[in-house]
């Protein structure tokens, strides 16, 4: 177990955990990050990100988080590679929270949460069987292995609409899986793929299996009005049917909703005194880089005055 006591552990290198980590780095507390890459922050994934404020032309996503990165090591926060398995209460002590990692035992006054979310499975057969040979869920990291192929996109939101219209620098064709009647994303990135000459959109209408011999060969379709099944001949499946909270180091420790996302007020103080939640993980009715960039400065911001609390230092 380690002995130093930090004032702020913050889990999760993504806009969140990085904009807590600089806000509680300019505000004086010891702070320590931890990331793990796996899996990775949801912005490293995005191509381009159109709608960060003050980036007109966009910044890709790895791109902002290597800028956010920078800007937390300036301000003193310290980073570790690891995986956090449990945060737990201190045995000895009231006021700390333990860090529970593969490379050992950390200890902190405050934890923010910035674990984010992860891609859900579609739950068909073939999805596991043929991972990585033809299934991805992530177009920016798999993409370019499919130039001038057929890909299907399943899903109906903006990260699907997103992921098609990214992939038609690379296929041949995207057709464009949705279960309901029409798309959930915003009407302008709806706008442009149904302009896209690409992209074919097939609406009503649910992927039930994923078949191949060594990798993807097609995916079967099942239409919801009429029930007729059919076969559409592919050789990559893009799955973007939305995300799970990544939140099992604090399963049954802090109040989550009916999906798992991490209930926390406005000051992203959670069920737990000291436990503050932010970005993806957190249930809230927005997930961009701006919001989670709102969150965790909000939550480092609220560890301050718990600290200075503790430490008998608050201004009141
Ligand atoms: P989402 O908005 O929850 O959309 C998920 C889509 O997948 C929905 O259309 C849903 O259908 C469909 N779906 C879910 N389970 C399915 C299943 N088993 N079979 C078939 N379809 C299924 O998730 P998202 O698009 O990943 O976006 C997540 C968050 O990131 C959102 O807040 C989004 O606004 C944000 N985001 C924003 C941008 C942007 O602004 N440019 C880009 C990417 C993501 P139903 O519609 O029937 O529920």
């Amino acid at each position: 177990m380690e002995s130093v006591v930090y004032d702020i552990i913050i889990i999760g290198g993504g806009p969140a955990g990085l904009s807590a980590g600089i806000y509680a780095g300019r505000g004086g507390l010891k702070s320590l990050l931890f990331e793990c890459f796996d899996p990775p922050s949801q912005a490293v994934m995005v191509d381009v990100i159109e709608n960060y404020p003050g980036f007109p032309e966009g910044i890709e996503g790895f791109r902002l988080i290597e800028r956010l990165k920078h800007q937390a090591e300036n301000f003193g926060l310290e980073f570790r590679k690891a995986r956090v398995d449990r945060v737990a209460p201190d045995d000895k002590e009231e006021s700390i929270w333990q860090i529970k990692t593969g490379e050992g035992v950390y200890r902190s006054l405050t934890v923010v949460l910035a674990v984010g979310a992860r891609h859900r499975r579609l739950g068909v057969e073939g999805e596991e069987e043929f991972r990585g040979k033809g299934v991805s869920y992530c177009a920016v990291c798999d993409g370019a292995f499919f130039k001038d192929k057929d890909i299907v996109v399943a899903g109906g939101g903006n990260s699907a609409v997103s992921e098609a219209l990214y992939l038609t620098r690379f296929a041949k064709k995207v057709v464009l899986v949705h279960r309901r009647d029409r798309l959930r994303a915003v009407s302008a990135l709806a706008q442009k793929a149904k302009d896209n000459k690409k992209i074919e959109i097939i609406l009503n209408s649910v992927i039930t299996r994923i078949q191949g011999k060594d990798k993807v060969g097609g995916v079967e379709l099942r239409n919801l009005s009429g029930e007729n099944k059919s076969l559409l001949a592919c050789q990559g499946i893009f799955i973007s049917v939305g995300y799970a909270p990544n939140t099992e180091p604090v399963a049954g420790l802090v109040e989550v909703d009916g999906s798992g996302y991490v209930i926390a007020d406005e000051t992203m103080q959670t069920s737990k005194p000291g436990i503050f939640a932010c970005g993806d993980c957190r249930a809230k009715p927005l997930r961009q880089a701006i919001t989670a960039c709102g969150d965790g400065a909000v939550a480092a911001t609220s560890a301050i005055k718990y600290v200075d609390r503790i430490k008998g230092r608050a201004y009141e």
